[in-house]
């Protein structure tokens, strides 16, 4: 039994598609043919669908959320991103992009606290942003004020780990991207790429097409529900299958949203504290609790000895935290069986 958040525990249902998938061939399908392209445009559909995608954004399959890092800073930035972040993932981001783009600008802030937007000048073609930063369970959930802030600039929206779990503004944003081992409950080696209108625009005026994931090139073979590659065809597969088992995201949310409220109120009526003091920023989706290291050790000692894995800390709060994963493909069973334990 698992809570890492990531790679993470994966749909019971995978066990079924993953047999499917081998007796109906579509492991050794050429990825131009008609029968991929089919399973291609239904994943596209379902994933339109169930996550309530605005039918104008584009989704496109990469390979990994750290690719998409790299096509942002390729495809999208002329001169600048600006990176506002208060964890690892989302500084991990702006090295990523410092590598690739002429300039990066980085506003680090506070756990508790939100970033500030107030009299914002700073120009940027690109402002990114963490909506569920992992490392420490820390959720920006209203991405409108960068809209506002940032009128020109394209919004990039890494959520990684809550694209899945809770209903997502996503008008509010012009790139969503997610690894598929997180909150989408699959197995590792695939992420999905969602893309404006707005954004495919400014990857056309500045056309790069230096790279094999030049997002101009994606685009071009995505109009045909095909890849710019050989794909992870498996993975895409599992995307389409179970797009048409759960329920709609509206639905999911509001359950991931519930189990959420539980975890804390269950910790905090244990005495342990939450990381992250301040409710209106705290995840949905990944629980980060804080101790001294002698007890996060040996609570992570006593599940372990029960066959139950929790998240361990990451970056700076590796020793003093463990994390549970409150995503959708985890059953209440299991969280019943975790909390008998904790009790
Ligand atoms: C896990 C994670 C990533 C990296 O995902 P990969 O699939 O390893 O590229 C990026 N951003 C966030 C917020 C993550 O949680």
């Amino acid at each position: 039994m698992t809570f890492y958040p990531g790679p993470s525990k994966v749909y019971p249902q995978v066990a079924q598609y993953m047999q499917d998938a081998f007796a109906e061939g579509i492991l050794s399908i050429n990825h131009r043919s008609a029968e991929c392209m089919e399973i291609t445009r239904g994943a596209i559909d379902g994933l339109h669908q169930k996550l309530n995608i605005p039918a104008d954004y584009h989704v496109y399959f990469v390979s990994s959320a750290t690719e998409v890092w790299e096509i942002i800073a390729q495809s999208l930035t002329r001169q600048k991103s600006l990176h506002y972040y208060n964890g690892a993932f989302g500084e991990k981001w702006a090295d990523y992009a410092e590598k690739l783009v002429l300039a990066t600008e980085r506003i680090p802030f506070k756990l508790n606290e939100l970033p500030d937007l107030q009299n914002t000048t700073n120009f940027s073609d690109v402002v990114c942003i963490t909506q569920n930063e992992t490392s420490n369970g820390t959720q920006i959930k209203d991405l409108k004020p960068f809209r506002k802030a940032f009128p020109e600039a394209i919004i990039a929206v890494d959520a990684t780990s809550s694209l899945g779990g809770i209903v997502l503004d996503f008008n509010a944003g012009d790139v969503w991207f997610a690894s598929v081992q997180k909150c989408l409950g699959l197995p590792a080696g695939m992420a999905i790429m969602i893309c404006s209108p707005k954004a495919i625009e400014r990857a056309e005026q500045i056309n790069d097409c230096k790279f094999y994931n030049s997002i101009v090139f994606i685009h071009d073979n995505f109009q045909k529900f095909q890849t710019h590659y050989t794909p992870n065809v498996l993975s895409i597969y599992l995307i389409n299958r179970i797009m048409l088992e759960i329920s709609n995201i509206s639905i999911i949310s509001e359950d991931t949203k519930q189990r959420a409220k539980e975890w804390y109120a269950f910790f905090e009526n244990k005495g342990m504290r939450c990381l992250v003091q301040n409710p209106a920023i705290r995840s949905d989706t990944v629980i980060t609790i804080e101790g001294t290291e002698e007890e996060i050790k040996s609570i992570k000692a006593l599940t372990k000895t029960h066959g139950i894995t929790l998240g361990n800390g990451y970056g700076s709060w590796k020793n003093n935290t463990f994390r549970i994963a409150n995503f959708p493909a985890i059953e209440d069973i299991e969280i019943e069986a975790l909390i008998k334990l904790l009790k």
